[in-house]
C-alpha cells in the first residue's frame, strides 16, 4: 500500500507556499528512490513564520486551558485517523521499519492527548502568605517557541515539542531535519484541519545553519526546544545565552548497559538487542556500551553474538524486519568509519562490521548489527556517539568499578541494568550519571515520566506533568486583602 507524499509546499504562518530556500531532495534510503524534491525554507520564511506566530499566539494564549485542550484532542484523533499514511511517510523519510514508525505515530497521538489533559488539569497555587494579602503563583505562555528536531523520529520529536508548547498557550514553529522533512509537513496538514488560529503552527524544513539559526537568533522567539547532536546544541546554547532565552537541549548519548553475574540471561539478551539494534542503532538512548560481569563474560558474549547474527535485516515494509536500512548513505559511511577506527585501536569485531551482501541489500543503506570487544572504555568507539548498530563490549569485576567506568564518559542520557538483586539495582541506579535508568528492561517509555540528559546529553526535561511548565513563565501575584494603606507611608497622616 502506498500513500501520497506531502505536496512539496511548506507551511508558513497558516499558508502553504513554495519555500524561498534551497532545494531539499528527500530519498528513501532503502532503495535510493526519490520521495520528493522541493524548495526548502529560507530565513525570510522564518521571519514570516515568526510574525504570523506572534499574532496567532495572542488569540490562542487568551483561551482557557480547557478550550485549548479541545483542539489538542482533535489533533490526536486526526493523527490516529491518518496513522497509516503518517507511518508510511515517516518510513520513506527515515527508512525505519513500518512497524517502528507505526508505533511512533501512535505515541505522537498519545503525546497530544496527554498534554491536553495536563493543561486542563493544571492547578495554579495559592502560596502561604506572611501578611494581609493573597499570594498566587501563576504560569503564563512564553509566546513564540521554536522546535528544532533531528531526523531519527520526526513524528515523536515534533509531538514532544508541539503538544506541550501549544497546550501551554504558545505558538510553535518546527524546523525538521533536511534528511527527514516530510513527516512534519504531513503533521502540518493534520494540525491545519484542527482549526487552530492560522499561523499558530508552522513547519520550515530547511538548512540548520540558516533557517534553524535564524529562529534561535530571532528577537521574537522566546524559547527554543532543541533535539539533536551535542555539537549543534552547544552552538545554540551560546546564542540563547546572548539573548538570555530559555533553551532545552535533548542531545546525544553513549549509554552503558550493565549485566551482573546474577542476571536473567534471556531477559538481558533480548533487552540489549532491542536497546542497541532497534532503529538500526539510530537512537539517542541506544545502549551502545556494554559491561558484562567477568565471571559470565565468555558464555554471555557467545550467546549475544549468536542472537545478533540471527536478527532479521530487511526492507522497512517487511513486518519481520528487525534491522532496517540507515537513514542516509553518509550516516552509514560515518558508522563504518567508527568500526574502522575501533579496529585500528585493537578492537575485535565479533559480528557484523560491514554492509550485508546480496541482491536484496544492493540498493539500500544496510549495515550489519555489529559487536566489538577488546576495546578500552577510552577508545573512540566507547567515547563518541556512533548513532548506528554498533555495540562495544567490555568485562568488569565489581560494582564500584563498573559504576566508575559507566560514569567515565561525557554523556549521561540512559543506562540499563540487568540483575535479580533489587537492592543492588537501586544502589547502582542511584549512582550512575544518567537521566533515565532501566532495570531488567530497556527503551520502555511513558509520556508521564520526565526525560532528558545529564552532562553532554543535554539540559532540561521533556514529558511528564512538569513538561508543560517548561513552556511557561512563572509569575507571582500579591492581592491586598486588608484594605488599609501601607503603614510605612504614614498616609493619611495620623490625627488629620
Ligand atoms: P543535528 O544536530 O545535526 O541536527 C538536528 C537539527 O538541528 C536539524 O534540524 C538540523 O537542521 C538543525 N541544525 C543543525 N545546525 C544548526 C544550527 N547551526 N542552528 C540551528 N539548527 C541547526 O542532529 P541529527 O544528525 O539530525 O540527529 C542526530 C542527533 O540527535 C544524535 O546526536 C542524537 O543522539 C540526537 N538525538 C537526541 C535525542 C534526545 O532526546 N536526547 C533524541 C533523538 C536524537
Amino acid at each position: 500500500m502506498t500513500y501520497d507524499m506531502p505536496s512539496g509546499e511548506i507551511f508558513v504562518a497558516g499558508e502553504w507556499r513554495r519555500g524561498q530556500g534551497r532545494d531539499i531532495r528527500s530519498v528513501f534510503a532503502a532503495d535510493g528512490t526519490e520521495n520528493l524534491t522541493f524548495k526548502g525554507a529560507a530565513q525570510s520564511d522564518a521571519d514570516d513564520a515568526v510574525d504570523g506566530a506572534a499574532t496567532a499566539q495572542k488569540a490562542w494564549g487568551a483561551l482557557k486551558p480547557f478550550e485549548r485542550a479541545r483542539h489538542l484532542y482533535r489533533i490526536a484523533d486526526a493523527i490516529e485517523a491518518d496513522a497509516s499514511r503518517l507511518a508510511y511517510i515517516q518510513m520513506r523519510d527515515t527508512s525505519k521499519s513500518l512497524r517502528e514508525t507505526t508505533a511512533l505515530v501512535r505515541s505522537a497521538a498519545g503525546t497530544f492527548r496527554y498534554f491536553a489533559a495536563v493543561a486542563e488539569t493544571h492547578d495554579e497555587q495559592l502560596t502561604s502568605a506572611r501578611g494581609e494579602y493573597l499570594s498566587l503563583s501563576v504560569h503564563e505562555p512564553l509566546g513564540v517557541v521554536a522546535g528544532i528536531t533531528p531526523w531519527n523520529s520526526p513524528i515523536a520529536s515534533d509531538a514532544q515539542k508541539a503538544a506541550p508548547a501549544l497546550a501551554a498557550g504558545n505558538a510553535i514553529i518546527l524546523k525538521p531535519s533536511s534528511w527527514a522533512p516530510l513527516t512534519s509537513l504531513a503533521l502540518a496538514e493534520i494540525v491545519e484541519q484542527a482549526g487552530l488560529p492560522a499561523g499558530l503552527f508552522s513547519v520550515l524544513p530547511g538548512s540548520g545553519s540558516e533557517v534553524g539559526n535564524r529562529l534561535v537568533e530571532h528577537p521574537d522567539v522566546a524559547k527554543v526546544s532543541f533535539t539533536g547532536g551535542t555539537s549543534t546544541g552547544l552552538k545554540l546554547a551560546e546564542i540563547a545565552a546572548r539573548k538570555l532565552m530559555p533553551i532545552s537541549l535533548e542531545l546525544g548519548g553513549k549509554s552503558p548497559t550493565i549485566v551482573f553475574e546474577d542476571a536473567d540471561i534471556d531477559l538481558a539478551i533480548a533487552g540489549i538487542l532491542f536497546g542497541v539494534f532497534s532503529s538500526t542503532g539510530q537512537s539517542c538512548i541506544a545502549g551502545s556500551r556494554l559491561f558484562v560481569a567477568q565471571a559470565i563474560y565468555g558464555e554471555f558474549m557467545d550467546r549475544l553474538v549468536t542472537a545478533t547474527r540471527q536478527l532479521r535485516i530487511g526492507h522497512p515494509e517487511d513486518p519481520r524486519t528487525q534491522v532496517a536500512p540507515m537513514v542516509h548513505a553518509d550516516q552509514r559511511a560515518s558508522v563504518a568509519g567508527f568500526v574502522e577506527a575501533a579496529r585500528e585501536e585493537g578492537g575485535r569485531v565479533l559480528c557484523g562490521g560491514r554492509a550485508p551482501e546480496g541482491p536484496h541489500y544492493a540498493d539500500g543503506t544496510y549495515f550489519e548489527p555489529t559487536i566489538i570487544d577488546e576495546v578500552s572504555n577510552d577508545a573512540l568507539i566507547c567515547r563518541e556517539e556512533v548513532f548506528g548498530p554498533v555495540l562495544a563490549a567490555m568485562p568488569f569485576s565489581g560494582d564500584d568499578e563498573v559504576i566508575a567506568r559507566a560514569n567515565d564518559n561525557a554523556y549521561g542520557l540512559a543506562c540499563g541494568l540487568w540483575t535479580r538483586d533489587l537492592p543492588r539495582a537501586w544502589r547502582v541506579a542511584r549512582s550512575v550519571t544518567s537521566g533515565t535508568v532501566w532495570v531488567n528492561t530497556y527503551k520502555q517509555f511513558s509520556i508521564s515520566a520526565p526525560f532528558g540528559g545529564e552532562g553532554m546529553s543535554g539540559m532540561g526535561r521533556e514529558k511528564g506533568r512538569q513538561g508543560l511548565l517548561a513552556y511557561m513563565a512563572q509569575k507571582s501575584v500579591y492581592l491586598d486583602t486588608s484594605g488599609a494603606p501601607h503603614p510605612w507611608a504614614d498616609w493619611p497622616p495620623a490625627g488629620e
